[in-house]
């Protein structure tokens, strides 16, 4: 059956046939746990679209932390929680990276066409909540594509809102196109997105795990913007790869044990103590930096084990910002620093379409390297999250092949070829 015949009321048409099913890596409740048994390949119904969405036949997806938390159904079950929304499906289809081929179009989109190259910003919103009809910035209401929502980009199709789909950058292959975005706009919005403390030339920016996701992509930014990236990492080998992506330095967090929550402000000795770890941590800054200069802008996600020591080496008037605690949520923060320093902590969540496009924009002109780590085949998605949820993932974004049938394709050259 053609896409058309399957498409909501007022889909337009579309590009080939869509058949009536897909293979799927597929999450249920019932599996989760440890990612190499929460995902399962199964064959499951192509979804039909609605008019503000696209239909895109996946060539490559993008491997992201928040897929291990939907494997284990910890932080949120993200099946219930869209059961309570109203939603039907009893599984999870994730992926919030995609590179592929434009399918089917619903009838309000304007911005893509059956067969454009694309790539899928993360940031989805519900266009007629008050908020975003207010003209506020969506994603304070917004959801996490192929997290919060269904049919992600672990599926031969998946399903976005038109205004997520930007053009894929052409000098690019499939599977390095869909490495970066989701941790790149993400990195974009932190830096740029809280006014007051938009990253500027000059500025000392920490950041945690430079050499992940996130923090490979945030040391390009801080280049990009003329400041100067510290990055926090495990290992010299790690820390090397950041001055390759423009660190001015790195510190090696293995020579520290000032993690988690500080002993309690009344407790002199043990204070004196966490302070003594604390100063020594600063100094490493400087010396990697070669100037004593505190941070402008802590760029943080590792949350419980980080928070007090990112709050107390950000500089006079500067700013933490967060957008994960990906070693715990129970952080404590000694508010002395924030009110007498006037330090900010700021959370982050996603981009708004504007900051994608920005960010976007970037790595089409060539100047955002995609840090492709690892290709892997279809079949390992469970693996590959296992690996990232217990941290022995090697530095780089991992991809999954899915139409794409070997790495290598999807660049411009290979269409001069083809043609
Ligand atoms: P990643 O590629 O696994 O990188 C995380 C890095 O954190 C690792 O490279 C590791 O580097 C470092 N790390 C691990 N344990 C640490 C600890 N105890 N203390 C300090 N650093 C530690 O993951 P990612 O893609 O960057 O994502 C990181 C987190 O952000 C995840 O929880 C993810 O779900 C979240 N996230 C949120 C959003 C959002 O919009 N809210 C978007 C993207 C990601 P070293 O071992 O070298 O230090």
């Amino acid at each position: 059956m053609t896409a058309k015949g399957r498409l909501a009321p007022g889909g337009q048409s579309v590009s080939g046939v869509v058949p009536r099913r897909m293979f799927a890596q597929v999450v249920r409740q019932d599996r989760f746990g440890d990612p190499r048994t929460a995902f399962q390949i199964e064959q499951v119904a192509v979804p039909e679209i609605r008019p503000d969405e696209v239909l895109i036949r996946v060539m490559a997806a993008g491997v992201n932390f928040n897929n291990v938390w939907a494997a284990r159904g910890v932080p949120i079950d993200v099946i219930a929680s869209r059961q309570r929304a109203g939603e039907p499906w009893d599984f999870h289809i994730g992926g919030s990276d995609a590179s592929g081929v434009v399918q089917a179009v619903g009838s309000a989109v304007t911005n893509v066409h059956a067969d454009d190259e694309v790539i899928v910003h993360p940031g989805y919103w519900d266009a007629e909540d008050p908020w975003v009809k207010s003209g506020r910035d969506p994603m304070v209401n917004g959801r996490i594509w192929g997290y919060d929502t269904n049919f992600g980009s672990f599926a031969e199709f998946c399903v976005a809102q038109g205004h997520q789909v930007l053009p894929k950058a052409e000098h690019l292959t499939w599977e390095e196109a869909a490495a970066p975005t989701l941790v790149g706009t993400t990195a974009y919005r932190m830096l740029h997105g809280w006014r007051g403390h938009e990253v500027k030339r000059g500025d000392v920016v920490l950041v945690w795990g430079g050499s992940g996701g996130l923090g490979g992509q945030a040391v390009q930014l801080c280049r990009l913007a003329g400041a100067r990236a510290v990055a926090v990492v495990s290992s010299d080998e790690r820390g090397e790869y950041c001055k390759r992506l423009g660190a001015a330095g790195y510190v090696d967090r293995k020579q520290f044990n000032h993690w988690g929550v500080p002993p309690h402000w009344d407790d002199a000795q043990g204070q004196k103590a966490w302070t003594g770890e604390a100063r020594r941590f600063g100094k490493a800054i400087w010396e990697a930096l070669g100037e004593r200069r505190n941070p402008a802008i802590v760029f943080e996600h590792p949350g419980e084990e980080t928070i007090p020591i990112s709050i107390f080496v950000c500089e006079e008037g500067g700013m933490v910002v967060i957008c994960a605690g990906t070693t715990g949520y129970s952080a404590m923060v000694d508010v002395r620093y924030l009110w007498v320093r006037q330090k900010r902590f700021q959370g982050s969540h996603g981009c708004n379409d504007e900051q994608a496009i920005a960010y976007n924009d970037l790595v089409r002109a060539g100047k955002i390297d995609p840090c492709l780590g690892r290709v892997v085949k279809f079949e390992e998605v469970g693996q590959v999250h296992h690996e990232m949820g217990e941290g022995s993932a090697p530095a780089g974004n991992t991809v999954v092949l899915v139409g794409a049938a070997q790495p290598g394709l999807g660049r411009r050259s290979d269409k001069i070829v083809a043609d």
